[in-house]
């Protein structure tokens, strides 16, 4: 875990930290090349949270700084 997601998992019950992470592990950025990384594998953390913003995010396999899509994986 990143330090991130050390503090908010520590600062809840542990129910509610697990719910955390299940969210976020849900929660996809995806890549113009197609790649796709789970907002808590990114070492983020979304919970109770809606909408699909758009991150210029670093991806991980074409090595491109570009706007990924988030995105609820259900
Ligand atoms: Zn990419």
């Amino acid at each position: 875990m990143t330090l991130i997601q050390k503090i908010l998992t520590s600062l809840v019950p542990a129910a509610w930290a697990r719910d955390m992470r299940e969210e976020s592990q849900r929660w996809m950025m995806r890549c113009a090349c197609g790649h796709e990384i789970s907002v808590w594998d990114a070492g983020g953390v979304r919970w109770k949270a809606s909408g699909n913003p758009v991150r210029l995010v670093l991806c991980q396999k074409c090595g491109s700084l570009t706007p990924h899509t988030t995105y609820r994986k259900d």
